[in-house]
């Protein structure tokens, strides 16, 4: 199709935090272009999955233009799960710009990818054990400091469609769940 290195990298990004952010830049130092996919397209107002599809598109493609990235040298490409874990990287390849390096720090989402030949590299983690979708949804439901693990145009856009009452709302049960 042409002739550009194109790396892929799926997160549910729920919601994007400064660790996607710095490992996205740090693929963008080795390919042409990045396809960033947003896993578990489907899922949404869940508590570890809070956020739409659409919502966290927004949210990426926000955080990179703060960190002025050339919006032609990413992709962002919803991707639903789907029941076959033997057939998902098939169903990734189709429905993303063709790639040939993989990034994954998930052992399942490495093995799948190597099954299918392609090469599959494991991105650098910065300060893991804050900078993690779950630490930021913990933070947001006890009140402390998530603001400062995730750019500030999430935390816009997170105003903008209430998203910390909506976790704070998912994660009251109703009589009938207990
Ligand atoms: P994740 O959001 O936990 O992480 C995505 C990537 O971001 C990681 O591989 C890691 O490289 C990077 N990252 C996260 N925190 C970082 C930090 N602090 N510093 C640097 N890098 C950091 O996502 P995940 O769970 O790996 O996502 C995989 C997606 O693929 C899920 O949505 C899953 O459902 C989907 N999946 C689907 C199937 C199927 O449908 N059968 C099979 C396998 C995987």
């Amino acid at each position: 199709m042409d002739n550009k290195v194109r790396g892929i990298l799926i997160g549910r990004m729920q919601p994007i935090h400064k660790g996607h952010i710095q490992v996205i830049k740090k693929i963008l130092d080795e390919v042409d272009e990045i396809v960033i996919g947003i896993g578990s397209a489907q899922l949404s107002h869940e508590l570890k999955d809070p956020f739409t599809a659409g919502e966290r598109v927004v949210m990426v493609t926000q955080a990179l233009a703060e960190e002025n990235i050339d919006p032609s040298r990413y992709y962002i490409i919803p991707m639903e799960d789907i029941n076959y874990n033997a057939i998902w990287a098939a169903h990734v390849k189709l429905m993303t710009p063709p790639f040939s390096i993989v990034y994954s720090g998930n052992p399942l989402v490495k093995q799948l990818f190597e099954e299918e030949g392609y090469e599959v590299r494991n991105p650098p983690l910065f300060d893991r054990i804050h900078l993690s979708g779950s630490e930021v949804r913990r933070r947001i439901l006890n009140d402390e400091n998530w603001q400062e693990l995730v750019s500030d145009s999430t935390v816009a856009a997170m105003a903008e469609i209430r998203g910390v009452e909506r976790l704070k709302n998912l994660s009251v049960k109703e009589i009938s769940d207990l």
